[in-house]
């Protein structure tokens, strides 16, 4: 994917109503956006994917909708209050704000650039006898550029994690300039956290709370209420989708990173020393159920973590080829038993649970999917759209949606405004809308209102003509293949229905 058909996914998402920049007639809101008519129904169908996908198909897992704001304390538990920030510089004479390991990460890639320049020069040299392997273990550049690299990498770690004074003298040493200003003079590298805090009031004044950082800590707050209201048994796992909201600095890239998101995430708990086998299971499930719909498989890659988060014993992010290269889409982390036992630390309430089979009590191991909504909405439009060359000298623009998610499942055209059309058009519109989200349209040439169907995803176009008047038929045209064809009215409910199952959809994952 180009940078250039990144371009036109945005375009595309604006001018179709799919997506809009926040308070726009204010000059909008960085980093926030609202999804418009289509873009909501796309987002919605989405997330019932992911929920049946969860819920419905595994009779362990069930579902709760905590709320975003949460007892203080809990992000004290969680290691947010302390923990959860990036390290911010400012360049004085631009007043840009960057992330300072960023900065330094960026100036390492141009390592990694040359590197890849020797490897590309030397396979146009040698021909089909290159031995990449080889090349990269012997030749004394690359040698050199990676000891440079590893050399920042070992500053960074050391400066991040003892004195933040020490990552501003590397971006110092490395003679890192701001790339708008081009000046060096920096402020201090100070941590920044990335909570957004607010005020409630209580009895006796007001009292700091948080926006949620992320939607788990209101599954493991009720993990108890869960597991004995529910008679749960483990392994169980609870799923959750809602808002989460972090102050992400450098946000950018669309709706790839927001101050304000939306997640689906779903915990499993199992007992201590299953948690591999449960991570094992769900790192192949989940890239299962995003290659279900029916995405290139070699778009999609597992990254593992090398440097893992204080509460995981493994962790990994499953990552989507976007036009910027290879980024997370969703992250599955075994986060031990770390969070319960914080919460147990903190409340002093115990949060066991009481294994029959092995006849003891334990705080349960957790294993965690995480999938950002509006990222795997960003997948989706990245892979459906298309410019079709149709090969009579037209191109149309195609948005190719599993037909299962598409905003609009039908759009119902008569011919022409005249003659009882748009009565009848209407009529079996009355009846379809029962089932499905039907779109109606009556202005334009037919071949127009194709178009716009098109562009908006729509899988099945049904024409009204003056035959349908007689015979109870109507044209059904299909949105991949173009091919059309003469059914009977009484016939659309069962067509569309087989054409747009979320059922079929499902199937793949069973
Ligand atoms: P990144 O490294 O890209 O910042 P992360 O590792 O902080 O992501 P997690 O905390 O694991 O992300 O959150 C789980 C999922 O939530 C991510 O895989 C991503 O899809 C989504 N997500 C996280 N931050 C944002 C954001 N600012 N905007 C949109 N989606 C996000």
């Amino acid at each position: 994917m180009s940078e250039e058909h990144f371009k036109h996914v945005i375009s595309h998402s604006k001018e179709y109503g799919f997506v809009f920049p926040s308070s726009e007639i204010y000059d909008g809101l960085a980093a926030v956006y609202d999804y418009g008519q289509n873009g909501v129904e796309l987002k919605k169908n989405i997330r019932e994917y992911w929920w049946k996908s969860m819920v419905q198909l595994h009779e362990n897992i069930v579902g709760v909708d905590a709320s975003i704001f949460m007892a203080p304390k809990v992000w004290k538990a969680s290691g947010h209050i302390d923990g959860f920030s990036d390290p911010l510089i400012d360049n004085k004479d631009s007043k840009k704000r960057y992330r300072a390991d960023v900065l330094i990460e960026d100036y390492q890639e141009k390592y990694k650039k040359k590197n890849q320049k020797e490897i590309d020069k030397a396979r146009k040299r040698f021909g089909d006898d290159f031995d990449e392997a080889q090349f990269v273990a012997t030749n004394p550049n690359i040698a050199r550029n990676n000891a440079t690299i590893a050399d920042i990498d070992a500053k960074l770690k050391d400066g991040l994690e003892n004195d933040l004074s020490k990552v501003k003298a590397l971006i110092e040493e490395l003679g890192i300039a701001c790339p708008i200003s081009g000046s060096k003079n920096w402020t201090d590298v100070r941590q920044f956290n990335l909570m957004y805090s607010t005020q409630m009031s209580a009895t006796d004044g007001e009292s700091q709370i948080y926006l949620r950082p992320e939607t788990a800590q209101g599954i493991f707050v009720n993990y108890l209420n869960v597991q004995k209201s529910g008679r749960m048994k483990i392994p169980f796992g609870i799923a959750q989708t809602g808002k989460a909201f972090r102050n992400e600095i450098v946000a950018r890239q669309f709706i790839m990173r927001m101050k304000e998101f939306e997640q689906m995430e779903m915990q499993f708990f199992v007992a201590p020393g299953e948690e591999m086998k449960w991570y094992d299971y769900w790192k192949e499930h989940r890239l299962k159920w995003h290659t279900n719909l029916g995405t290139d498989p070699a778009k999609y890659r597992y990254h593992d973590h090398v440097k893992m988060a204080h509460y995981a014993n493994a962790a990994v992010d499953i990552e989507y080829d976007f036009p910027f290269g290879f980024k997370e889409v969703e992250g599955i982390h075994s986060r031990t038993d770390f969070d319960l036992k914080q919460h147990e630390e903190f409340t002093g309430k115990k949060l066991q649970y009481f294994d029959n089979e092995r006849n003891e009590s334990y705080v349960p191991y957790v294993v965690e999917t995480s999938l950002g909504l509006d990222r795997m909405f960003l997948v989706l439009m990245s892979t459906a759209l298309q410019n079709e060359d149709l090969g009579d000298g037209n191109t149309r623009t195609v948005l190719k949606l599993p037909a299962a998610l598409a905003p609009y499942q039908c759009a119902i055209l008569p011919l022409t405004k005249k003659d009882d059309l748009p009565d009848m058009a209407r009529r079996i519109m009355k009846d379809l809308s029962l089932d499905f989200n039907c779109y109606y349209e009556e202005k334009d040439s037919i071949g127009k209102r194709y178009r716009r169907q098109d562009a908006i995803g729509t899988p099945i176009c049904i024409t009204v003509d003056h035959d349908s008047l007689t015979d109870e038929s109507v044209t059904i045209r299909f949105r991949d293949s173009m091919e059309q064809k003469r059914v009977k009215i009484a016939d659309l409910d069962a067509i569309i229905s087989k054409e747009v199952s979320m059922k079929e959809l499902l199937k793949g994952l069973v």
